[in-house]
């Protein structure tokens, strides 16, 4: 599985996400300082075929996994504290914080001390997503606070549906794994699963390097 992040600009590809305006990401720019944080500032564009999907483990103040769906160029993002679940019967909560550049879905790192969200991050899954229902964008289904999306990742596979449950600043969301061939209660990649899919390194791997 590949997963183009850095080519974004160059590969056009018809349909969506050609134009963020830099309204989408001003919050994102807003809380962040690029001349001191080694996080992307971020360009508008695409991601290559199909849409990313990313879960990044982010061992801040109190440790979560970033959940990331590239919505018309940008990606949409909530945090979730316990991480994702393969057991259908378990409801996960996930708080939309705001959208991110496409090319954070690469970015592994720590963000330093007195830095907001100072911590490791890694890439802990990724790879592409498609809408369960084809008849709706992503985006309408985010609006509508209703979206379920099968996801082809490395370590997460199969339908998934995030329900808004609360408005708000920051609003919250459940996130639980769809019934499907990839639903398996048994397994736990949050925790026999730690490393990052894309250089095999777990948070505190890359705390230690970069400290
Ligand atoms: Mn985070």
């Amino acid at each position: 599985m590949h997963v183009n992040y850095v080519q974004s600009e160059a590969s056009g590809h018809p349909g969506y996400g050609h134009n963020v305006s830099s309204d989408r990401l001003s919050r994102y720019r807003a809380k962040r300082d690029f001349r001191r944080t080694g996080e992307p500032e971020g360009s508008d564009g695409r991601s290559g075929p199909g849409l990313l999907y990313v879960f990044q483990k982010h061992a801040a103040s109190s440790l979560h996994y970033d959940l990331r769906l590239e919505i018309d160029g940008a990606l949409a993002s909530w945090a979730v504290p316990k991480g994702p679940s393969t057991d259908p019967r378990a409801k996960r909560l996930a708080v939309e914080v705001e959208d991110h550049p496409l090319a954070y879905g690469g970015f592994e790192g720590v963000i330093g001390k007195g830095l907001y969200g100072a911590g490791a991050v890694i890439v802990w899954d990724t790879g592409t997503y498609r809408m369960v229902h084809a008849d709706e964008t992503p985006a309408e289904a985010r609006e509508r606070g209703q979206l379920s999306v099968w996801l082809e990742g490395e370590k997460l596979r199969g339908g998934y549906t995030l329900r808004r449950t609360r408005d708000g600043e920051k609003p919250q969301w459940l996130l639980v794994k769809r019934r499907d061939e990839a639903a398996d209660a048994r397994r736990n990649p949050v925790s026999t699963q730690p490393e990052s899919v894309l250089s095999g390194r777990t948070v505190e791997d890359v705390a230690a390097e970069e400290a």
